[in-house]
């Protein structure tokens, strides 16, 4: 336990998560929530509502605890080990709570925000389309200005919470024009269940079950011009700051789910004998341990990391965010694998749920930006610190034994220009 990384608060908070989770959640909920027979987990919902533990970093007026994102990550890493659609259902008032906290009007977080982490309302964020994730300005769903009004015609795919929410925090193409850039073309608003919004809960998903995962359809549906979030035309800047809850909301939670395989495999391996001995008295079952805990730091060290550079809005925190939400979603899918090897066969089955975390941690990779997309966002934003950072640091490459510039070749204009030769 890593607790010495919490202030006195967070220390406070985080107890009250594990103390929920380990009391409060009947084991039947998760096994009805994977077996399908839950849709959408409203009742677990407002439990973490009744608690007080949704929105943590949230100002209090709004009915959150106005603390830190490191904070706030400690209690997500608890309830990550409810699985994984369990911690989406935790997050996701953090992450549509950013965009009504930080762009929202007074009345839309008086009707949405304080609701919402009062259990009372459920959110849900529609970002992706059939047509593809990845690309997020080729959204193509549109919303018509009627004045007072838009009407937004289109289709979401995979939404959590499709089953199950009130509201949809949705990003849709506001600016119609052919030739419109593609960061002034979309808008982010609220819309309403209601008249119009058509939901399918239809996919069969290999884990990751009992959130209300489903496809949803905007058929001309008629949203009022004040639930627009940000400014028209502005949903790029506020998927921006979005990338940021988004990516620390998918890592933090996958701790729980590391320490709850790490729990079961290392109790297998203690009790477990071969060749007349435990099998953690062999190395290559112990080993597995050692590994598996080093994951699980790494990914708490660079959870708290990427939380202090949000907290202070370091100017590179989206690079460290991006690089958490890989490394720790690629270190949860490892652990948990290791964690199978280590109780062998039984641990295919599901008499322990080592299965169900390897089907949940694998969608880990793929939602909130895939991994790859991590990948470009890192590199392209590395590039850029590290243009502007030139000069800062000792020129190391000057120490080599034979610093000879004349070798230092690129490309072949360079061949003629250091050798002075005319091509
Ligand atoms: C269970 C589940 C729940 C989800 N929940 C939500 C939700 O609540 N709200 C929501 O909006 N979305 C949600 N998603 C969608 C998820 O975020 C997307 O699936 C993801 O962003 C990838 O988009 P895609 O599936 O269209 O794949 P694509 O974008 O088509 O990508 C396919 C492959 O191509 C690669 N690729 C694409 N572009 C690039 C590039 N530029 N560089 C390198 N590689 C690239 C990808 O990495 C991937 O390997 C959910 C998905 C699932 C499965």
């Amino acid at each position: 336990m890593n607790d010495f990384m919490l202030d006195e608060q967070g220390r406070a908070l985080q107890d009250k998560a594990r103390e929920f989770v380990k009391n409060d959640v009947d084991s039947e909920y998760l096994r009805r929530m994977d077996r399908d027979e839950i849709r959408f987990p409203r009742q677990l919902y407002e439990g973490y509502a009744k608690h007080h533990l949704l929105g943590l970093r949230f100002p209090i007026a709004y009915g959150g605890q106005a603390t830190s994102w490191v904070n706030e990550c400690a209690s997500m890493g608890e309830v990550g080990a409810l699985g994984m659609a369990a911690g989406c259902a935790y997050v996701m008032p953090s992450i549509v709570g950013e965009a009504l906290n930080a762009f929202g009007s007074e009345e839309q977080k008086q009707r949405y925000l304080k609701p919402m982490l009062a259990g009372k309302l459920v959110s849900a964020e529609a970002l992706t389309e059939p047509r593809g994730g990845s690309d997020f300005f080729g959204a193509s769903s549109r919303a018509e200005d009627k004045g007072d009004h838009f009407v937004v015609r289109g289709m979401k795919r995979f939404i959590v919470g499709a089953e199950g929410a009130d509201y949809f925090l949705a990003y849709v193409r506001t600016n119609l024009a052919d030739d419109a850039p593609a960061q002034q073309r979309i808008s982010a608003m609220i819309i309403d269940r209601g008249p119009g919004v058509e939901v399918k809960y239809l996919y069969g998903l290999m884990g990751t079950r009992g959130g209300g995962t489903g496809r949803v359809v905007f058929r001309d549906v008629k949203v009022p011009k004040a639930n627009l979030i940000g400014p028209l035309h502005g949903g790029a800047m506020v998927f921006h700051t979005m990338m940021i809850p988004e990516r620390l909301c998918s890592a933090a939670p996958c701790t729980g789910m590391m320490q709850a395989c790490i729990d079961v495999a290392m109790s297998y391996a203690d009790r477990r004998k071969a060749f007349g001995a435990p099998i953690r008295k062999f190395q290559a079952v112990s080993f597995m341990i050692a590994k598996a805990q080093m994951l699980l730091d790494a990914s708490q060290a660079m959870i708290y990391q990427a939380a202090r550079a949000a907290d202070c809005g370091a100017p590179n925190v989206r690079r460290i965010v991006s690089e958490t939400k890989k490394f720790v979603t690629e270190a949860a899918w490892d652990v948990a694998n290791l964690a199978m090897q280590i109780t062998g066969g039984i641990g295919y089955t599901d008499v322990y749920p080592i299965e169900r975390a390897v089907r949940d941690t694998r969608l880990a990779q793929i939602w909130t930006g895939t991994n790859e997309v991590m990948s470009a966002m890192i590199q392209h934003d590395l590039y850029q610190e590290f243009r502007a950072s030139r000069g800062r640091y000792r020129d190391f490459e000057g120490d080599a034994m034979h610093a000879d510039d004349s070798e230092k070749i690129f490309d072949d204009d360079d061949m003629w220009k250091v050798y002075d030769l005319q091509k």
